[in-house]
């Protein structure tokens, strides 16, 4: 690479971190990492109306979350108005933009006339050949006034995309543009445009969903006369397992909520890496550096990537399965004070985390499943469905009796509380009375491994509950 490349990720703050959104930034992470180029936060709320303050302090604090750190910014746009005049200033004093005063329902009748004539819509340059004197007429008419880039009536407007090849389309095709509002702010085209010129921007990676407007940026970086070419990369979207835009329907889709979800932040930024690209030797589990080390837009799919919440589990478990118990218990902790108060018993909670870590998906689940060792026996509940198992189990009676009799004399080990020579002198196969025990025990009729919850839970209390379950069979 001949010098040395700047990236931006600069997300507009109208909402909470998309994991799409992670994705640019991680790409574009990723790459300035591998050249030792630089990366630059930039925050796009130039309108002001949809953007928020917490949303920009949340992008941040989510970034840092999954350790995507930058060397410069966060750069608000919202504090750089007075640069966006002036180069709207002198755009239209070269004549390369005009001032244009429709009101809101004349350019809908517009759209409406040209769409009549089978034309795509847009403004078609009315305001073009305004005479310079008249547009202060017109201001002080009270009409508002938007400030429009001319662009080509002919010709093609073509750029190289790293990922999608040339990319070309009519200039026709695109209307002469705003590029400041009534309002008086600066429009998206003119502020990215600008800032990437400014910021020495090399390559932006960006989504999929804005190559459209690549070309009205194009046209202003060359109206302000950017000396360079920006290498832009266009990355295929995220969609869900039915090919639709990756929304809340489908689950989690903001970096907090896979947080408040009990999924690692190592993991979630691997599988967003590994959505899309694929180091040569498709190794699946990688750190953040060991992507920076292999990453190339190359390697970069070209069809949309696909969201599978299953994958992801299943690396989240490699993450929480890698973790020392000492470790797990520090992750796992602020989600077990959450759900079952701060005096809980610390060493039932170490010991139960690590018999849930064999099978360990994410830390919220792991904790949910553990509830029925932090109730008391008056709060323990079955679940309904669970209970109908139970009741419905074969010969239940007895298996309650046969586990309750062993558990009162055995010895309390896991492996003194095994069950399953019990069911072998009742000759009932473990299969059939398991789950009515589980629901008995846990209060689900599948969980954390039995005979380790039973040793967790202690003598007494496993006992309680066979009874509890035993009497209530008995009076209903
Ligand atoms: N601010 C734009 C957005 O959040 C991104 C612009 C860009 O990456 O060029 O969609």
């Amino acid at each position: 690479m001949p010098e040395t490349p700047r990236l931006r990720f600069a997300p507009s703050p109208t909402g909470t971190l998309h994991v799409g959104s992670v994705r640019t930034a991680l790409f574009s992470w990723l790459f300035a990492r591998h050249h030792s180029g630089a990366f630059v936060l930039r925050i796009e709320d130039t309108d002001v109306a949809r953007s928020r303050t917490e949303w920009t302090e949340g992008i941040q604090s989510s970034m840092r979350w999954l350790g995507l750190d930058w060397d410069e910014g966060p750069i608000l746009q919202s504090t750089r108005f007075a640069l966006y005049d002036e180069a709207i200033a002198k755009l239209l004093a070269d004549g390369l933009a005009y001032e244009s005063f429709e009101t809101p329902e004349e350019l809908a009748a517009m759209n409406d006339e040209r769409r009549a004539r089978k034309l795509p819509p847009g403004y078609a340059g009315r305001a073009r050949d305004i005479p310079p004197e008249a547009p202060a007429a017109l201001g002080a008419a009270g009409r508002p006034a938007v400030v429009r880039l001319r662009t080509p009536d002919d010709g093609r407007s073509t750029f190289h995309d790293e990922i999608r090849g040339d990319v070309s389309v009519e200039w026709s095709s695109i209307a002469d543009f705003v590029i400041r509002r009534a309002d008086g702010t600066p429009t998206f085209f003119l502020a990215n445009a600008l800032d990437d010129i400014d910021m020495g921007i090399t390559h932006a990676i960006r989504g999929e969903d804005l190559i459209d407007s690549t070309h009205r940026i194009l046209a202003v970086r060359r109206a302000l006369g950017a000396e360079r070419q920006l290498i832009y990369a266009h990355i295929p979207l995220i969609l869900s397992a039915d090919r639709a835009k990756l929304s809340k329907r489908h689950g989690a889709v903001s970096v907090e909520e896979f947080r408040d979800q009990g999924y690692l932040p190592e993991a979630l930024i691997n599988y967003l890496g590994l959505l899309g690209w694929a180091p040569a030797d498709g190794r699946e589990v990688m750190t953040l550096a060991e992507m920076a080390a292999e990453f190339d837009l190359d390697h970069v799919t070209h069809s949309a990537a696909i969201f599978d919440h299953q994958k992801l589990d299943w690396l989240n478990g490699e993450y929480l399965r890698a973790l020392t118990p000492e470790h797990l218990e520090e992750r796992a902790l602020p989600v077990a004070v959450a759900a079952f108060g701060p005096d809980l018993d610390r060493d039932v909670l170490s010991s139960a985390l690590v018999v849930a870590q064999a099978r360990a998906t994410t830390l919220n689940r792991m904790i949910e499943q553990m509830d029925f060792l932090f109730e008391s026996e008056a709060e323990f509940e079955i679940a309904p469905e669970s209970w109908e198992k139970l009741a419905g189990t074969e010969r239940v009676d007895e298996i309650l009796a046969g586990a309750l009799q062993h558990l009162i004399t055995c010895e309390w080990t896991v492996e003194g509380v095994d069950l399953r020579p019990v069911l072998n002198r009742l000759e009932i196969k473990p299969k059939k009375a398991m789950p009515a025990l589980y629901a008995a025990i846990e209060g689900r009729h599948a969980g954390l491994p039995l005979f380790d919850s039973m040793h967790l839970l202690g003598r007494e209390r496993a006992c309680a509950r066979l009874i509890a379950a035993r009497d209530r069979l008995a009076s209903g």
